[in-house]
């Protein structure tokens, strides 16, 4: 096996393959099928000329990397941002073909990125951008082959666009091109809760393994988007206390417990500063909130949050990745060394990617289920994987992560034994 030279911790690309390589080398997995399965299927880069708002042309850059198609269509977020780079969208693409693996959903893993700053761009250009993007990768998506969905920085409106663009392309409409598209243009129900309570049903497996309480368990939150809001709002609902929240403006600590109804309100509906919350307690900046005192920490918004510098200050019994890659590989054994419960990425988060194949199933079939059904079958593949996860880690004597990372290349190779290779 190759080894991967000058490694950079904050590289997502080299913290992806770190994992890969090392449940590889536990699999004994042959070289030519580590080979197959650590580099991806597609890379397809598009210039994207759009007209801005002032008349100017501009031309943004865009990717779309298919990780794998061994297990079914491949299926990821697409990123606008500005620090958008072809290694992470790599990174991204490789860490959705074991998500869905691990939940045991016949997809395989891609992702997509532009660069772009949306908060600089009305929404004019980034329905532009959107549209221009789609059309440039128009052959390459579709409910059989790529299956797009938002990431950081897209949303709902974003998925109308594509899902609009890519219907006119092929003459008709194609709502299961895309997921997590608008309730009333074949969206799914549940599919807003879906990645955070996610993080709530593997919570709750992690405390009944580790024979604890809801209620005597204090969580700390970083993120307050889509992920963040919604593992908040469901772990209140469920009886946890939630400790500690932050977002991009900054976090509060506050032991006595959020509101956090009354925090979404301040956020969403207000739209005031989180750390700005009436009597919300101690202001600190977003990355100190994950050292405070809790049970469990849910870092959910971004990469690269808890390294080599700061793991050693992590408080909490529970790791739950709400975001892909916030632990640097290089991280992880000091999280080990300390006995924390790591919940990985790609299972804490699978939970949007879950809902998402039953958006593309209720599509398919035209027929939508209520959210009732959703949230059981989402809750069935939740729990399968997290136990599937611990009796891999139980067998093998590893870790979670890299558990998680040997079950979900087990999965694909075992189907690419199958497949066998063509031509
Ligand atoms: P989002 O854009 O809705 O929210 C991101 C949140 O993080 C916001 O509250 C923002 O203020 C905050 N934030 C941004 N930069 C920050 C920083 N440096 N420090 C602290 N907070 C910061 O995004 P999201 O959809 O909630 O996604 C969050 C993470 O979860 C990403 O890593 C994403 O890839 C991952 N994820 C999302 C889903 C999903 O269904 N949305 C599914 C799986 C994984």
């Amino acid at each position: 096996m190759t080894a991967s030279a000058a490694p950079n911790e904050f590289n997502i690309y080299e913290s992806a393959e770190a994992r890969f390589e090392s449940a590889a080398k536990r699999l004994n997995l042959e070289e030519g099928l580590y080979r197959y399965l650590k580099y991806p299927n597609k890379e397809i880069a598009v210039y994207l000329p759009v007209r801005l708002d002032n008349g100017k042309l501009d031309v943004f850059i865009g990717y779309r990397v298919h990780h794998s198609i061994v297990r079914g269509p491949c299926k990821g977020g697409i990123r606008f941002d500005k620090n958008v780079t072809l290694d992470e969208v790599r990174a991204l693409a490789a860490w959705m073909t074991w998500k869905c693996a691990v939940v045991n959903i016949p997809f395989g893993g891609a992702k997509g990125g532009v660069i772009c700053d949306p908060s600089k761009l009305s929404q004019a250009e980034i329905e532009r951008i959107t549209r221009r993007y789609t059309a440039e990768l128009s052959e390459w998506i579709g409910p059989e082959q790529d299956v797009p969905a938002p990431d950081l920085g897209t949303n709902e409106q974003t998925m109308a666009w594509v899902m609009d663009t890519y219907s006119m392309h092929v003459r008709h409409t194609e709502t299961a091109v895309v997921t997590g598209k608008p309730l009333d243009l074949g969206g799914s129900r549940g599919r807003r809760e879906a990645t955070g309570r996610g993080c709530l049903m593997v919570c709750d497996r992690a405390l009944a393994r580790l024979g604890m309480k809801r209620e005597q368990t204090r969580v700390v939150i970083q993120g307050f988007g889509n992920v963040g809001s919604m593992a908040a709002m469901l772990m209140h609902q469920a009886g946890y206390k939630i400790t500690g929240l932050a977002d991009v403006n900054g976090a509060l600590y506050n032991d006595k417990g959020f509101d956090v109804p009354k925090m979404m309100d301040w956020v969403y509906t207000q739209k005031k500063p989180l750390p700005e919350f009436p009597g919300g307690g101690t202001k600190l900046s977003a990355q100190e909130v994950l050292f405070q005192p809790c049970e469990i920490v849910i870092p959910a918004a971004v990469e690269n949050q808890i390294t080599t510098q700061n793991a050693h200050r992590v408080q909490a019994k529970i790791l739950c990745e709400g975001a892909n890659g916030p632990t640097t590989a290089a991280a992880d054994d000091i999280i080990d060394q300390k006995g924390i419960f790591v919940i990985p990425d790609i299972l804490a988060n699978a939970g949007g990617v879950s809902v998402s194949y039953f958006e593309w199933v209720q599509d398919r079939q035209g027929f939508f289920w209520r959210e009732s059904e959703v949230n059981e079958r989402l809750r069935d593949l939740m729990e399968n994987g997290f136990d599937e996860v611990v009796r891999y880690a139980e067998t093998h004597g590893v870790n979670n992560r890299i558990a998680a990372y040997m079950l979900a290349i087990d999965r694909v190779a075992v189907a690419l034994k199958h497949r066998g290779i063509y031509a």
